[in-house]
């Protein structure tokens, strides 16, 4: 099929929620995608925040074929050891006792808010209300969507459901505020990924585990976009000295099979038993066997680290195009290799111009562009992501 019979036959048959940029993708390589034409592309989105092994990376590829010859699925009615040893490893990175299995982000997060509500029950029969952050992303499904507090996102699906209420990003005061016994979590990115790649202030987590342990509410980190090593560190929340109750995680983990997952300490995941909660494909053995090699392979090639140093290298490199570039970039934002770059106007144009250049990235919150990148690239990728940029800027200008 070639590129526009692709186009035509998506526009007949898929549902159109999706603003799909020009390009029919055909396989991967490392940090590159090629199109249906042969054209090859950086890719510097890695499927939102998810490829960070890069494509067709050999060990995923070697562990998914295995899996897929060995088990592909079986109920979570009997025990399998991938997911024994992936539940076991996320315990271990995130220091957090107990772990469920999910098949995407807006599922891990729709199980943390299930998990604090029953907990906040266990309290008082009133401790359910759930503050979350404006221009935060959550997912997609009813009680996430509602979590996202952003309104374009929830239009036209009302009735929502009760007990979300919305605080200012990174503003304890106003946070404070709002709290009370009535408080079941406070629900978080450490860094907003959708919402524009926002970084709070450095003691701003901390602040909010004081006055979640002041008011008895749960700290649930989502840590889809940033977790996995991303920031450089295996989680966001392991730049400051906190301790979240429960932590999302998806995107990532899986290198591009369909995971997510929520851990949660051992005094809350006690108020589950049996039936409380539960998935048919979650934690499979094919996704699991994949998440335990992503993880398996992020530890011993040292990823965050090297998300740190190319992800430092690159705000640097970026922050060279916005003084060369002031009238077009107000500025450049990041933590290891998740990157907005705030621009003066909507970035859609740019975005096009990188694509037909040969570069993958997207622009979130209208006007900064996102750079999340596979964590295995190296400065040489930067640099040529740097120069497609600025070429892109020079003419745009
Ligand atoms: C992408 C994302 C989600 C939703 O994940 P899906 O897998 O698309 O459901 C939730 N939270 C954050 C922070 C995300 O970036």
């Amino acid at each position: 099929m070639t590129k526009d019979q692709v186009i035509a036959r998506d526009a007949q048959y898929y549902m159109p929620v999706f603003a799909r940029y020009k390009v029919v993708l055909s396989h991967g390589a490392g940090p590159y995608v090629y199109d249906v034409d042969g054209k090859r592309y950086l890719d510097f989105l890695a499927g939102i925040a998810v490829n960070i092994l890069g494509h067709a990376h050999p060990k995923l590829v070697a562990a998914v074929s295995a899996q897929a010859g060995k088990l592909i699925h079986c109920s979570n009615l009997y025990y399998t050891a991938e997911q024994a040893q992936l539940a076991q490893t996320l315990a271990e990175v995130s220091g957090l006792g107990k772990v469920f299995v999910a098949n995407s982000g807006a599922e891990a997060n729709e199980g943390a808010i299930k998990l604090a509500r029953k907990y906040g029950k266990t309290i008082h029969p009133e401790k359910i209300e759930i503050i979350t952050a404006e221009h935060s992303f959550h997912g997609r499904t009813l009680a996430t969507l509602t979590a996202t507090a952003q309104p374009k996102y929830q239009h036209g699906y009302e009735p929502l459901p009760g007990g979300f209420r919305y605080v200012e990003y990174n503003n304890i005061d106003a946070l404070e505020a709002m709290m009370s016994e009535k408080t079941c979590a406070v629900m978080l990115e450490p860094i907003q990924g959708e919402g524009g790649v926002n970084i709070p202030a450095d003691d701003y987590l901390h602040k909010v585990r004081q006055l979640c342990d002041k008011y008895g509410a749960l700290l649930i980190l989502d840590e889809i976009q940033s977790g996995m090593g991303r920031t450089g560190k295996m989680f966001a929340f392991q730049h400051g000295n906190v301790k979240p109750d429960i932590v999302t995680v998806a995107k990532g983990l899986g290198g591009g099979v369909p995971i997510g997952a929520f851990m949660a300490t051992d005094q809350v995941a006690k108020v589950f038993s049996p039936g409380d909660h539960g998935t048919t494909f979650g934690g499979n053995p094919l996704a699991c066997a994949a998440a335990n090699t992503v993880l398996s392979v992020l530890a011993a090639e040292n990823l965050p680290a090297n998300a740190e140093a190319v992800g430092s290298y690159m705000v640097n490199g970026l922050n060279a195009l916005k003084a060369k570039y002031p009238a077009l970039i107000s500025e450049v934002r990041g933590k290891g290799l998740m990157i907005g770059v705030k621009l003066t106007k909507p970035g859609r144009e740019i975005v096009d111009s990188c694509l037909a250049a040969g570069a993958l990235i997207n622009c979130t919150n209208t006007d900064v562009l996102r750079f999340v990148p596979p964590l295995n690239i190296t400065n040489q990728h930067a640099d040529e992501m740097l120069a497609i940029l600025d070429r892109v800027l020079a003419e745009t200008e």
